[in-house]
């Protein structure tokens, strides 16, 4: 039988759930269980697709296509796991479930009522991500006292009627803050905290106290008095210098053994934090470091400025310095500083390498264009992710194959030359306004070119994967065949363009290789893959690769990106 554990956050939001819920997991993992974690989110939106990034931070891509919370990023790159959407549930789909089962009579004649169906619905939810796991981590997402987390700590409250005590298990993570004028760690808020928790039935087993720095003996028993939770089951959380520390910091305190046994449960193994510590020590402690510019649109919001959206870019050239054994300095690079004064794009020398993310719409592009260009011209390592492949290739198309006007039409709907260009088949998609269902999202088969640079990176970080269950499942279901010596790949995406097949031999002529393409059922083959030979690195991806790069497990394209680089420093 399953055990859970619900993770909740107390005091202020941004308090650390996250990490916390994915240290957690993988702590009970290293003990010999299997375990899943699972994020609830509390907004009304069916999924995260359609929120702002600047508000929720970036959008997460499961394999099966799920656009989610960045949370479940944290997870997988923990747990170096695949999640798929299952593993989140928003509000919104337990009320659309819960009415479309009323419309389609499968309530037969009963009053549906917020209690008991919505938790129950929320409970089935649960159960079904957790199938086939011992343990179950729930992140809970908001802050207690939320109106929006109600039916959530109810249907948690269900779940241990219905288990038992010893089954579920409830961690609170908590913020205390040092005010400036009293420079004096505060527990009151934790406690009210502690006390609205109460309100809905729970006493937390566990308080996680996240702070600037250490939390004393004094704080922790003051807190204890108040809560009923034992001193050694209040664990001190300071800020440290690498979120992959976390794990080690809370197994100081024997969290792991300790939430074991408040479950009932034996370690099944000795964890072993060897390889996990070597690389998180290298992150902390790099030999020496690169200095990597990202250019990409800067986004405000109020006074405060927020690159939070690409969170997983930079987590994935961490995972690559990490395995190389370098540090990664990123600085972010607003694209339109290039647009208002091209003198500026000499400032790109001074980076090891420059990386054009994912993105949206006009602003910023004719910079993003033209660093590109300058860095394909310098010989300055870069990478291209997403956008940074179809600016890429309108770049090259402008000025390598004398197409001047050459655009995607996101930007321009009348270039002569729509080197980017939207398929025949999401035309009609967004025609009609389903923005929610537009773009080709999740996991693709790409098949390699031999001998290209993007297939030796493949190979060398043991990521072609033609022999897994789910390339050949996926090829049944979407009637594809690969032929046996086809080198496959897997990797996320989240777009809606594409290389426009009618000038991809034109590039080709002109030098730019496409190193490989995704083959739909209809034979069109999307470009998903360009280098350049006898440049220090230029390569770009259609696809999301930083989806899939855990920590001890880097991606590709981003580990050749950094070892490019690091050759360039030395
Ligand atoms: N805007 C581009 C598209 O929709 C690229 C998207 C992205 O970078 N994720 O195809």
């Amino acid at each position: 039988m399953t055990k859970f554990v619900v993770v909740m956050g107390g005091v202020i939001s941004g308090v650390g759930k996250g990490i916390t819920t994915a240290s957690l997991g993988k702590i009970i993992k290293e003990y010999g269980y299997k375990t899943t974690l699972i994020k609830v989110d509390p907004y009304i939106n069916y999924d995260a697709g359609t929120l702002r990034p600047t508000e929720h931070g970036e959008v997460w891509v499961t394999d099966d296509g799920g656009e989610i919370d960045q949370d479940l990023g944290n997870y997988e790159r923990f747990m170096n796991q695949d999640m798929p959407k299952k593993n989140n549930m928003t509000t919104g789909q337990v009320y659309k479930s819960v009415i479309d089962r009323e419309r389609q009579g499968g309530y037969l004649g009963a009053t549906v009522q917020f209690i008991p169906h919505i938790p129950q619905e929320i409970v089935r939810r649960i159960k079904l991500a957790a199938e086939g796991y011992d343990v179950a981590i729930i992140e809970i997402g908001g802050t207690v006292g939320d109106s929006e987390n109600i039916p959530f700590l109810f249907a948690a409250k269900m779940l241990e009627q219905e288990l038992g005590q010893e089954s579920v298990a409830y961690v609170l993570v908590t913020y205390l803050p040092i005010p400036a004028n009293v420079q004096e760690m505060k527990t009151k808020p934790t406690q009210q905290a502690i006390k609205m928790l109460r309100e809905e039935g729970i006493f937390p087993d566990f308080i996680v106290c996240r702070a600037e720095k250490e939390v004393d003996d004094v704080r922790k028993k003051k807190i204890a008095a108040s809560s009923f939770v034992r001193t050694e089951h209040i664990f001190s959380a300071p800020d440290v210098a690498s979120i992959y520390l976390v794990p080690e910091h809370l197994e100081q305190e024997e969290f792991g053994q300790k939430l074991l046994t408040r479950l009932h449960l034996t370690p099944r193994q000795k964890p072993n934090w060897t390889a996990w510590n070597d690389l998180v020590n290298k992150m902390v402690h790099p030999k020496s470091t690169i200095s990597v510019a990202i250019v990409g649109k800067y986004i405000s919001l109020g006074d405060y400025t927020i690159a939070d959206s690409y969170l997983s870019i930079d987590q994935a050239l961490k995972h690559a310095g990490a395995a190389l054994d370098v540090g990664v300095e990123v600085t972010w690079l607003d694209a339109q500083r290039f647009e208002q004064d091209p003198s500026r794009l000499q400032e790109l020398e001074e980076y090891d390498g420059v990386l054009v993310p994912g993105g949206f719409g006009a602003s910023g592009i004719e910079g993003k264009i033209a660093a590109i260009h300058y860095v394909r011209t310098h010989n300055i390592p870069y990478l291209g992710i997403c956008y940074g492949l179809q600016l890429a290739c309108v770049e090259y198309a402008r000025a390598v194959c004398g197409l001047r006007a050459a655009h995607t039409t996101e930007v321009d709907q009348n270039t002569p030359y729509p080197i980017i260009d939207i398929l025949s088949t999401q035309k009609q998609v967004l025609a009609e306004h389903r923005y929610g269902g537009s773009m080709r999202l999740g996991a693709y088969p790409a098949i390699l070119k031999k001998d290209s640079i993007v297939e030796g990176l493949y190979q060398q970080t043991g990521r072609l994967v033609e022999d897994e269950p789910k390339v050949a499942q996926y090829a049944r279901e979407h009637s594809l065949t690969f032929s046996a010596d086809d080198e496959v790949i897997l990797e996320r995406h989240r777009h809606r363009y594409e290389v426009n097949p009618a000038y991809v031999d034109q590039l080709q002529e002109k030098g730019l290789v496409f190193s490989g393409y995704y083959q739909r059922p209809d034979d069109t083959r999307l470009m998903e893959f360009i280098e350049l030979p006898g440049h220090p690195y230029f390569v770009a991806t259609q696809a999301h690769p930083e989806f899939k790069s855990r920590l001890g497990n880097p991606s590709p394209l981003f580990f050749g990106f950094v070892r490019a680089c690091k050759e360039r420093i030395r």
